[in-house]
């Protein structure tokens, strides 16, 4: 899955995306001091690698949501915008089934938010402002008509 998200140049990967039933998600938000994507921030905006989530659980929306453009591996030629609140407090297990809880503002926060949609089978198709699924309407219609 790594190295799936990787080539793909994406940030996040679910197992569902790779036709995987488990409920699980990659995600790297790599730093970039001009992006204001930072490890050190607090709450972290960037991760300083790769991280694992495990049968993630989001125990906190912080703010009220903004709009922000998103696309999607799964959905190569769609982006949008996509209201989501702007801080998150997630629960997960690792790789070693340790249980790990944190704080992700930024782009972090929009990544975990975005890659648990895919584990409840919620694409940003679904949740995209009405303005940016009109911008997108001619592709959606031929995923809808694909049956995707
Ligand atoms: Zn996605």
């Amino acid at each position: 899955m790594l190295e799936l998200m990787r080539e793909a140049e994406g940030i996040g990967l679910a197992a569902p995306q790779v036709g995987l039933g488990w409920r699980m998600f990659i995600l790297h938000v790599p730093e970039d001091a001009e992006d204001d994507r930072l490890a050190s921030a607090d709450p972290p905006t960037a991760t300083t690698g790769p991280r694992i989530y495990i049968d993630p659980v989001i125990t906190a929306f912080v703010g009220p949501p903004e709009p922000f453009e998103e696309g999607c591996l799964s959905l190569p030629e769609i982006r949008g915008e996509v209201l989501r609140p702007p801080q998150v407090t997630v629960t997960a297990l690792d790789e070693h089934g340790e249980r790990f809880t944190h704080s992700a503002g930024g782009l972090l926060a929009r990544c975990i938010q975005h890659e648990l949609d895919h584990l409840n089978g919620i694409l940003i198709i679904d949740k995209m402002l009405q303005t940016s699924r009109m911008k997108n309407k001619k592709k959606i219609k031929e995923l809808e008509a694909e049956g995707g």
